[in-house]
């Protein structure tokens, strides 16, 4: 089974609308898609009307962003829900609330290291003060010529350590996994190899996700190598996670990799694919 359970659209930071996003899946031979904007689920609508139009398996979906222990920051995807939950909605809101002043404070570092306007060129990007996020910032500056491309405006700016980075409380784990369960989803961890965790803090993080419910992981992920992948196909055996694909496709150029094209689930792993209907 092709299932993609991880991609972004302009509703958030991806580059392609909602619509497109499921013409490219298709076009790609993607048999089961979700689409998981950050804290938002304003794409989902048309995203499933496009997918119905084209034959394709859609299943709602949301990543949220979480503050963890000491200045970390996860994220955990929903699968399943049901976009029109009042509380998943408010939570979404709330969390979406706080991007604005973050980008301010963003774009007031930035300037202290010479980009200067930030602020209004990564909103131009984003459309929308309440989706500005990093990515936005990185086009920027880019698009400013600091950088030849975005990967490397996290490398020097973005990126946690760098000048551009500012602390920001996001929703917290037990909220963002309430919410999800709330509105009838499965809480899923997204990309755990990119969390500059120690083993023991990884194993601890896990642990309370499990206790509040959450039940899947990422094992492949666009940001997981061969080495990641086996180590949290281990964990998934570990703990009993359901596992889960996925690409985390952004938008042409833009991505480590394309929507679908990812290798296959270990064979003794139970798909959380399997649990939505
Ligand atoms: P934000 O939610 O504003 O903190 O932005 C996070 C987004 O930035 C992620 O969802 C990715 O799309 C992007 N991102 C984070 N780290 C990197 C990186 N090293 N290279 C490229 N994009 C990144
Ligand atoms: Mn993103
Ligand atoms: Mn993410
Ligand atoms: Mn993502």
């Amino acid at each position: 089974m092709n299932a993609d359970l991880h991609c972004h659209s302009t509703v958030s930071d991806g580059l392609l609308a909602p619509a497109d996003v499921v013409r490219r899946a298709h076009a790609n031979g993607v048999e089961l898609l979700a689409l998981t904007d950050h804290d938002e689920v304003g794409g989902l609508a048309e995203a499933a009307a496009m997918a119905e139009e084209l034959g394709l398996g859609f299943a709602n979906g949301t990543e949220i962003s979480v503050s963890w222990g000491d200045d970390h920051t996860v994220h955990i995807v929903g699968l399943g829900v049901d976009p029109a939950d009042a509380r998943l909605r408010d939570g979404l809101a709330g969390v979406r609330s706080g991007r604005d002043s973050r980008a301010m404070r963003i774009a007031a570092e930035l300037a202290r290291v010479g980009i200067p306007a930030a602020y209004e060129g990564a909103l131009r990007y984003a459309g929308n003060p309440a989706l500005v996020s990093r990515s936005h910032f990185a086009r920027y500056i880019v698009e400013v010529g600091m950088a030849r491309d975005v990967k490397s405006v996290f490398d020097h700016w973005l990126a946690k350590g760098k000048p551009g980075y500012v602390r920001h409380p996001w929703a917290t784990l037990e909220e963002a996994v309430g919410w999800i369960r709330g509105a009838g989803g499965i809480a899923v961890v997204a990309h755990p190899g990119r969390y500059r965790l120690s083993t023991a803090g990884t194993r601890e993080f896990l642990a309370a996700f499990k206790d509040l419910g959450g039940e899947g992981i990422e094992v492949l992920s666009g940001s997981h190598g061969d080495e990641q992948a086996r180590e949290f196909a281990s964990i998934a055996r570990t703990f009993g996670f359901l596992a889960s694909r996925a690409s985390d496709f952004h938008g042409p150029g833009e991505s480590w990799v394309d929507l679908g094209r990812v290798p296959e689930l270990p064979p003794d792993l139970v798909p959380v694919w399997t649990r939505l209907s």
